[in-house]
């Protein structure tokens, strides 16, 4: 099926008579008959529901479509972007490891990696995503497990070339994770340029309508756990608490979901609601109209900006000219990356404070990425924590400001655009 048809029907087909729309299983536990029956399932030796913090079939559902819209083997949801990164680089990494991991990520990115996973004993490089591969292959250490970026950094806007960093990661027997965010899998699928497991925030535009907060881990199947067996024993050796059973041996390209599955979410628990992944499925039925529009717009607006006087700088990567231009036209469906850009007005910091407080149709939100128009100044928001220094690594300005477009007419977000430039 093509994506559009996915993004309809994928992930769940009803029988004759069954529901059309995917079924809200809102309950926690599943019904045997006999002891032995539930036996197996705790040994993992058949397949079965037992408990919705292990699995549950509108979660299955609708990790299923997102896996085969991003050209995966397998997926599973979590109740938060947070989370599926936490998971991602956790399901591969404990104390004494090391991550490779672009600098230009989103803010709670960061602080997940560089303050809680290094109390955790995992390390971190930081590399900045457009240095040549020799200066990045020096990050790289022997405890290395995975390298990690965005697609479209949040909110620097950065475009990643996926090419090169997969190249980098397989150079030194790792994955390469990728957090596919903002372009959702209609935009751009990671997994076609190299890449090994890609991780969603579904709270943004996979969601589109700021209902609910939830994420997504997609595993490509691609890369081989067994061949790099010293680095990922989690994944190949027996684990002791499934009675010596080898992930890899036992599940193939489905060994990295499994052991994200029944370790992860067994002893960390960040499930979605199955009411929530409903939310997401609704989202991910018009996702492939909605992303479209929202570009266009974002393209539309962001060559308005570039040509307003008291606008200092526009950086998004789909105006032609701007740096990540060619990276767009090579990794992306289409001609511009998603709906969210950054800008700055002249006079700064104070000037893009003034000007974010008359807008009246687009709202101040700490949201992104869905139907309302909102816009947000990283410097006082998201990134508060961070110092100068480190905002200027994770390429932010303090008279950034990032808007995201949504779905309205794109005629009346530049009338308020245009009465807000006039109170500067
Ligand atoms: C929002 C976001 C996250 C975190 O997702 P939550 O659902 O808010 O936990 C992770 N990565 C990116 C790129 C995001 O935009």
């Amino acid at each position: 099926m093509k994506i559009d048809t996915i993004c309809v029907q994928g992930g769940w087909t009803p029988a004759c008579g069954e529901p059309r729309q995917v079924p809200i299983y809102q309950t926690t536990t599943f019904k045997y008959d006999t002891t032995q029956h539930m036996a197996d399932l705790f040994d993992l030796k058949a397949p079965g529901y037992f408990y919705t913090r292990l699995a549950n079939p509108t979660n299955d559902a609708v990790a299923k479509k997102i896996a085969s819209l991003e050209g995966g083997v397998a997926a599973i949801l979590t109740s938060s972007g947070q989370a599926a990164n936490f998971f991602a680089v956790h399901n591969l990494c404990s104390a004494g490891d090391h991550v490779v991991c672009s600098a230009q990520i989103y803010g709670g990115t960061y602080n997940l990696f560089n303050v809680s996973l290094r109390k955790l004993g995992i390390e971190y490089t930081f590399v900045d995503p457009d240095a040549s591969p020799a200066t990045i292959q020096k990050a790289f250490r022997p405890n290395t497990k995975c390298v990690f970026g965005e697609t479209v950094a949040n909110p620097s806007g950065a475009v990643l070339d996926i090419e090169k960093f997969a190249k980098l990661a397989h150079r030194n027997g790792v994955p390469l994770i990728m957090d596919n965010t903002f372009p959702t899998p209609i935009l751009c699928r990671p997994i076609e340029f190299g890449c090994d497991i890609v991780t969603h925030a579904t709270t943004k535009y996979i969601d589109g309508h700021s209902s609910q907060v939830g994420g997504c881990i997609v595993d490509s199947g691609n890369f081989d756990w067994t061949k790099h067996a010293d680095k990922f024993p989690g994944l190949v050796e027996p684990d002791a608490s499934y009675h010596g059973l080898s992930y890899a041996k036992t599940f193939g390209k489905q060994a990295y979901i499994v052991k994200c599955t029944t370790h992860l979410m067994r002893d960390f628990g960040a499930i979605p609601s199955p009411f929530n992944a409903f939310l997401v499925n609704l989202g991910l039925e018009s996702l492939h109209v909605r992303i479209r529009r929202h570009a266009e717009s974002a393209l539309k607006i962001a060559k308005w900006l570039k040509a307003q006087k008291k606008v200092a700088w526009v950086h998004f990567a789909g105006l032609p000219g701007d740096k990540y231009n060619r990276l767009v036209k090579k990794q992306f469906d289409g001609n511009s990356p998603c709906g969210v850009m950054t800008f700055g007005i002249k006079g700064g910091r104070a000037a893009s404070i003034k000007f974010m407080d008359s807008l009246k149709v687009i709202g101040i939100v700490t949201h992104v990425a869905d139907a309302w128009s909102c816009v947000l100044h990283p410097a006082s928001h998201t990134h508060r924590q961070l110092t100068d220094e480190q905002l200027k690594a994770a390429g932010i300005p303090p008279d950034l400001i990032r808007l995201s477009v949504g779905l309205e007419d794109p005629e009346d977000l530049i009338a308020d655009l245009r009465q807000a430039l006039k109170s500067v």
